[in-house]
């Protein structure tokens, strides 16, 4: 019976700094899970849905790329941006979708650093929308 303690960071603040019973997080390899007394190891994160449950209760975050850290019963997830549902203005998100998948349909001439930049905008959009719309009701 250990304990598994969960910090997400962000350039900004402390998003979360608990102790939790589980994390599922979207890896750059797929979305994995870890419980208390996982094998060390480190991954990307690619923008999506971070849930994590509190003594029993559901929380869930949009987060942008980052990576996380497992070690020693503690989650570590460094992250450009990290929103809980209440905080996601979804007006925004939903523009910035649009502005997203706009460039990706006119830009596919160009560099590929521009076409990376707006899939992981479209990507981040999207999860901002799957979260906020998770409580919020569409
Ligand atoms: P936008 O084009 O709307 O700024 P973005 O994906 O470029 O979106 P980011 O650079 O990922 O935005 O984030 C910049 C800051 O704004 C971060 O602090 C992030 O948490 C916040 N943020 C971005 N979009 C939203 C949103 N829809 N609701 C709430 N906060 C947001």
């Amino acid at each position: 019976m250990g304990d598994l303690f969960l910090e997400v960071v962000t350039p900004e603040k402390v998003q979360v700094s608990q102790k939790v019973d589980m994390v599922v997080a979207p890896g750059s390899l797929g979305e994995f899970g870890v419980l208390e007394g996982h094998v060390p190891f480190l991954t990307g994160l690619i923008p999506g849905s971070l849930r994590y449950t509190a003594g029993g209760k559901p929380h869930l975050l949009a987060v942008s790329s980052g990576f996380v850290e497992v070690s020693e019963n503690k989650v570590t997830v460094l992250v450009d941006s990290a929103e809980r549902a209440e905080e996601i203005d979804l007006e925004r998100a939903r523009l910035a979708m649009e502005r997203a998948k706009e460039r990706l349909s006119k830009e596919r001439g160009r560099k590929d650093i521009d076409f990376m930049r707006a899939e992981l905008s479209l990507r981040r959009a999207i999860a901002r929308i799957k979260v906020g719309e998770a409580t919020k009701g569409k």
